[in-house]
């Protein structure tokens, strides 16, 4: 399998485990997708694993949970399942991702392999999501793989660590309040009901590899923008899970 990274994160919300978390991105991350602000540099060197070389990092760094950040719908994520499946049964395997995957993916998934859905609530509006990642259809696609995503999954916690179920995250970008402020909006409207958790991520930093960029996009999240997003959350009743 080719990779891009994998590295094991001590930085992650504790709900999602205590003893680290081994993410892994493939080659190819987020296909369909062209964020102008991506951090991941596509022209840095891919590695080529072999499978019984991610088992036996699985087994000597002993994670809790295996955080795939792959592309929708990318058939390599349940190969890596079953490799966590088979080495590591007790070892939670946590589906990332732009949250664009199609409802079949996602159920079949659900059938066989997925534990935690992480999708990442990107934009809520088509002018916002078209200027950012290129395609203005991101919410609306987004919004049906969050919706099979709500038939699918159950919620299971084990002492305080997500078994199962859903963790929402959102990059929060500086000079793009308003877009954090509709990501909660619509999140409301239509999640909120179903328990799930949600993060926001403010460690934006200007990717180099992306120059030029916007000149909102040069700086970095200012505490203000990140207070009033979480006030807002506040207001809306809208829980938002710190990070370790
Ligand atoms: S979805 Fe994530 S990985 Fe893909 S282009 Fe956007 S920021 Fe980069």
């Amino acid at each position: 399998m080719k990779i891009y990274k994998k590295y094991v994160s001590f930085g992650e919300e504790n709900i999602l485990g205590k003893n680290g978390v081994a993410v892994i991105y493939p080659a190819t991350p987020c296909a369909p997708l062209n964020c102008i602000f991506c951090s991941l540099n596509k022209n840095n060197p891919i590695y080529d694993v072999s499978n019984q070389i991610l088992a036996d990092w699985i087994l000597e760094t002993q994670p809790d949970s295996i955080e795939w950040c792959g592309a929708p719908d990318s058939e390599e994520a349940y190969e890596i399942a079953e490799i966590v499946r088979k080495y590591k049964n007790n070892c939670v395997f946590v589906l990332k991702t732009a949250g664009i995957d199609s409802p079949d993916y996602l159920k079949d998934g659900a059938d066989r392999f997925f534990d935690i859905y992480l999708p990442d609530l990107k934009f809520a509006n088509e002018k916002t999501s078209k200027r950012l990642c290129g395609d203005s259809d991101y919410p609306a696609k987004c919004h049906i793989a969050l919706t099979e995503i709500s038939k699918i999954t159950s919620v299971k916690y084990d002492n305080g660590i997500l078994k199962r179920g859903v963790f929402c995250r959102h990059l929060m970008l500086p000079g793009e309040l308003q877009n954090t402020l509709e990501v909660l909006d619509s999140y409301k409207d239509y999640f909120l009901s179903f328990g799930w958790l949600l993060n926001f991520m403010s460690e934006y930093t200007p990717p180099k590899h992306k120059q030029p960029l916007p000149k909102n996009l040069l700086s970095l999240l200012s505490e203000g923008e990140y207070e009033t997003a979480l006030n807002y959350a506040k207001q809306l009743k809208i829980e938002i899970i710190k990070p370790s």
